[in-house]
């Protein structure tokens, strides 16, 4: 009841739920009083929580934050809520994206921008929480769940963790089933948990991550108890410092934080090396080509005869193009587009080939840290902190806007996990976040450095 009325009462200016369950919140939380009181309780007995609105959950509001999808209620809930129902959490809602997750800062969305709980200091300018992910930041940050699930392709969990002061982990490529996750550049898309801290981050994946049969790029390894890993000692951990992503023009703040987080790890004794990544520089061209190659393959369902959407047309075909010219909005139909054609015929060999040549080096950069004895990468986790909502220059490019991932989007083409933790505010008094990336399934260390 206490984070229903908080929803009610703030709602309406941060735009963080598209959709709450009242009803089912209450529901959940009696069965839980249930068996609290009958000393029965589960790992996450009565704790409401927030969903992102890409994952599919029965019978109640799930469009990915777009009109496309308009009206669509599956008839399955996803693995990853299923996991989290089946150890006692409460679902409070559905939670505000950019629209099927594509987006920096949670404008692309049909439902409208999710605003920053958070604010320059002495100014009422309303800020972006991040995105996609940005209705689970700003409803973790300003106290409207405990904590909530997310999805990051390209940075969409840590990037508006940074940007609202909350822990954000973006799991190893099949460690949580994509399975009833509305997808968007599926060799890319992973969920995970945005949370208070990193001990609530890591008793929510504990609870989100399964192998999955309905998932065959989910993967069969036991889930570590990965609250255990939080407040261990960095005693004897190496962490590499990528010299690459010193990137050009790199803000003195950033640099500053950058260097903070360095001396707390060599305060908490673990040992800094510096690694070289060389095909960093390539990672963000990369990633746009495959992640609008796979979104545009993706997106192709969306014909108004299955689900959501239909706007009559004079025949079938006319009928795909007014619904998809109506469903879609400008961000997510730029990324068909451009994806289509880095697909086609005559330009595949030059941009999608070429794409996913760079992202084996990217990867190979990494396993190569790794075999020289680098147990996790410490690096910023954006090159900013959060930006105003409608910013013209951002309006006015799309790149620009690209250029927030050019931290995060070498986890996903690699397949890493990595985790964004909040490490100090900006001369503005708004957060700014640090990153550790990870082995594969070496969520462990990562919830031990952060912590
Ligand atoms: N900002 C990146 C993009 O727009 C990442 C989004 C995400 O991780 N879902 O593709």
């Amino acid at each position: 009841d206490a984070y229903l009325s908080a929803i009610d009462a703030a709602n309406a200016t941060l735009n963080a739920y598209v959709a709450t369950t009242p009803d089912q919140a209450r529901a959940m939380a009696a069965a839980a009083d249930e068996r609290l009181a009958k000393g029965e309780a589960r790992s996450l007995e009565g704790i409401p929580l927030g969903v992102k609105d890409l994952f599919a959950t029965e019978g109640v509001h799930t469009q990915a934050c777009s009109h496309i999808l308009d009206g669509f209620k599956p008839r399955y809930e996803s693995t990853v809520t299923s996991n989290l129902w089946a150890e006692g959490a409460v679902m409070l809602g559905k939670l505000n994206m950019d629209e099927f997750a594509m987006g920096s800062s949670n404008e692309s969305s049909y439902y409208g921008p999710v605003i920053n709980p958070w604010r320059r200091n002495g100014s009422d300018l309303a800020l972006v929480p991040g995105g996609s992910s940005g209705g689970s930041s700003a409803a973790v940050a300003a106290r409207l769940c405990a904590g909530a699930t997310a999805t990051d392709t390209g940075g969409s969990i840590r990037q508006p963790a940074a940007f609202t002061a909350t822990v954000g982990i973006k799991p190893t490529y099949g460690r949580c089933s994509r399975w009833g996750v509305v997808a968007y550049a599926s060799s890319l898309d992973q969920a995970g948990p945005v949370a208070r801290d990193v001990r609530d981050a890591a008793i929510l994946l504990k609870s989100m991550a399964s192998v999955d049969a309905k998932d065959t790029t989910s993967v069969d390894l036991p889930v570590p108890d990965y609250e255990a890993a939080v407040g261990r000692s960095l005693k004897g951990l190496r962490i590499g410092i990528p010299k690459e992503y010193r990137v050009d023009g790199m803000p003195a703040e950033i640099e500053a934080l950058w260097a903070q987080g360095i001396a707390w790890a060599k305060e908490a004794g673990a040992e800094i090396v510096e690694v070289s990544l060389p095909h960093t520089k390539y990672a963000l061209p990369a990633y746009y080509i495959v992640a609008m190659a796979e979104a545009s393959s993706n997106l192709a369902r969306y014909d108004g005869v299955r689900y959501g959407l239909r706007v009559p047309g004079r025949d079938i075909a006319d009928m795909y193009e007014q619904t998809r010219a109506a469903g879609f909005g400008r961000e997510v139909k730029r990324r068909i587009m451009i994806g289509t054609y880095v697909l086609s015929a005559g330009y595949y060999d030059a941009y999608y080939l070429q794409a996913q040549k760079v992202r084996t080096l990217i990867k190979r950069d990494f396993e190569l840290a790794f075999e020289a004895g680098v147990d996790a990468l410490l690096t910023p986790a954006t090159p900013s902190a959060a930006f105003a909502i409608n910013d013209q220059t951002l309006a006015a490019d799309p790149v620009a806007m690209y250029l927030n991932d050019v931290f995060t989007v070498t986890v996903n083409l690699a397949g890493l996990p990595a985790i964004s933790v909040p490490a100090g505010l900006s001369s503005e008094g708004t957060p700014l976040g640090l990153q550790l990336i990870g082995r594969p399934f070496g969520e462990e260390t990562l919830f031990t450095a952060a912590s």
